[in-house]
């Protein structure tokens, strides 16, 4: 397989920068090659602008997916989002290691997903969901939460953990056609032992080698 990781936690030394590595290192030690963007190390800028391109179509009204659009056609993508569009249009499984920040995706990766999910060139004139560009290949979300397990099951005070992620799952992946694998969710890391957390680590690797076999799952339409 062709793997892309996007990572994104403010310390290097954090459960997620651990799980981050693992799955890296698991990846390659199996044969397959991998592709990272570890948006930190990256001072990644999840702020959309004009600096998303070097072409400009319409220099009085900044319209983002327009000028997407435009530079889609034209070539027009800035260094730093081609490059990142590239390693999306490379892989057949990307997976995203992040923090579970106010039941969403910490900032900049949602802004990297505002950046680099370009109109007409990873979605549009016809392409969503089951005609999706990204159609055939896999993606799953590799999180860890502060909250426990318990909280995140349906009827907890969390509520069920796939409603969470469903505005991910829905609007993000599928709508660009990725088929979903199941999330890998280590429930608060920073309240189990040290060798709970080694035991975690190991079996998100066991996990990970069990990924070409595995079927996406329903994410729920709700
Ligand atoms: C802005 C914000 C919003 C948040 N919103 C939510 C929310 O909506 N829902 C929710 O549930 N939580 C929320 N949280 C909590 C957050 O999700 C957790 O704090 C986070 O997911 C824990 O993961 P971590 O990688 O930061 O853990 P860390 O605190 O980095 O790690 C836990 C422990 O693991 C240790 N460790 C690191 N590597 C290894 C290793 N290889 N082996 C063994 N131990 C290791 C670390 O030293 C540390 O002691 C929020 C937090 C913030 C800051």
């Amino acid at each position: 397989m062709k793997v892309l990781i996007v990572y994104w936690h403010p310390e290097p030394l954090s459960f997620n920068a651990s799980m981050f590595r693992a799955a890296r290192d698991t990846f390659l030690q199996a044969g397959h090659e991998v592709r990272t963007s570890d948006l930190h190390a990256m001072a990644f800028d999840p702020v959309s602008s004009r600096k998303n391109f070097i072409t400009i179509k319409d220099p009085s009204f900044l319209k983002q997916q327009a000028e997407e659009a435009y530079a889609t056609e034209m070539h027009g993508f800035s260094e730093e989002i081609e490059a990142e569009i590239q390693k999306l249009e490379w892989c057949d499984l990307m997976v995203w290691q992040f923090p579970l920040w106010w039941f969403g995706l910490p900032g900049v990766l949602k802004g990297w997903v505002d950046r680099v999910f370009a109109m007409q060139r990873t979605y549009g004139g016809g392409h969503i969901y089951e005609t999706g560009v990204f159609t055939g290949r896999r993606a799953f979300l590799s999180l860890t939460t502060g909250g426990p397990e318990e909280s995140y099951r349906k009827g907890g005070f969390n509520g069920d953990i796939l409603g969470v992620l469903r505005p991910i799952h829905r609007g993000i992946l599928q709508f660009v056609g990725f088929d979903v694998l199941a999330p890998h969710v280590v429930y608060g890391p920073a309240h189990l032992t040290q060798e709970q957390r080694h035991g975690a680590l190991e079996l998100f690797a066991t996990r990970l080698l069990s990924i070409p076999s595995e079927v996406p799952i329903d994410v729920g339409l709700y």
